[in-house]
């Protein structure tokens, strides 16, 4: 689903990711774990195409299209979300205005109708009943007061109505305490651990892991995969440190 060759990219003409190769097949969630200033959030931004991170070199393959050609609105059409590590909050904008313009942008460019008002509400509550948010909460604008719990239950909210084919999740368990980490991992099991889906889990701690189980779990250090390994490997990163185990 996700192939990843060789990948170089610069922020501000300095060089982040040098050399990462990374595949990922339907079905399977991979973690990516790594030291601060390793290029984790670089690589997530890179493959949203966010302006400012510099493709240097390297080729990204997503369901067989080129995904660096594509713009940022044509890789979430085809089926890629990303989470951040820091949710912006939209003053003036409800979540459920949000919400129902990013699925049907979505849906129109792939051709489909807009969901109605009433269909769509039916969606959200869905979904928001997934992540234990409450349905006001949705109502209030975008991320202005959430606690940080609270904003990444409501990005996995956005994830489950725009029910993506890839997700790249940034240290979507920063800021949570055990109760909301249990919420937010069995909503992303309930989303995205399906045969048809993939997950690219960025984390700092083997905690989310408890509940998100990866099948694969791979250690980034200076721009580079340099470890790879199954659920165990995160554990001996949590045990060990990172200078020990990726050495
Ligand atoms: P991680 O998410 O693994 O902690 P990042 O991808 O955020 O790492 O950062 C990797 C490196 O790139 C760090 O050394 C960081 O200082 C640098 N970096 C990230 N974003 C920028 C930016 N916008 N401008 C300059 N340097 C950046
Ligand atoms: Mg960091
Ligand atoms: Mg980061």
């Amino acid at each position: 689903m996700l192939q990843i060759d060789n990948l170089r990219a610069s922020v501000g003409g300095t060089p982040i990711l040098n050399g990462l190769s990374l595949s990922v097949n339907a079905g399977e969630i991979h973690a990516i774990m790594g030291p601060n200033g390793a290029g984790k959030s670089t690589l997530a931004y890179v493959l949203g195409g966010r302006p400012g991170y510099e493709v240097t070199g390297g080729s990204v393959s997503f369901g067989g299209q080129d995904l660096l050609a594509m713009e940022p609105h044509e890789r979430a059409a085809a089926g890629m979300f990303l989470g951040f590590q820091y949710p912006v909050e939209i003053p003036g904008v409800s979540n459920v205005q949000f919400l129902r313009e990013a699925l049907n942008a979505q849906r129109k460019a792939r051709g489909q109708e807009p969901l109605s008002g009433g269909d769509f509400l039916k969606l959200a509550r869905e979904k928001a009943g997934l992540l234990r948010l409450d349905m006001d909460m949705l109502k209030r604008n975008v991320n202005v007061g959430f606690s940080g719990g609270e904003k990444k239950r409501a990005e996995m909210v956005q994830m489950g109505i725009l029910d993506p084919q890839f997700a790249v999740l940034d240290e979507t368990d920063s800021g949570l305490d055990i109760d909301a980490l249990k919420i937010v991992g069995e909503g992303i099991n309930a989303i995205m651990r399906k045969p048809d889906k993939a997950v690219l889990l960025i984390t700092h701690y083997q905690r989310l892991l408890d509940y998100v189980k990866p099948d694969k779990v791979h250690v980034l250090a200076a721009g580079r995969i340099v470890k790879t390994g199954g659920p165990e490997l995160a554990h001996q990163l949590e045990s060990e440190g990172y200078e020990a185990v990726a050495a």
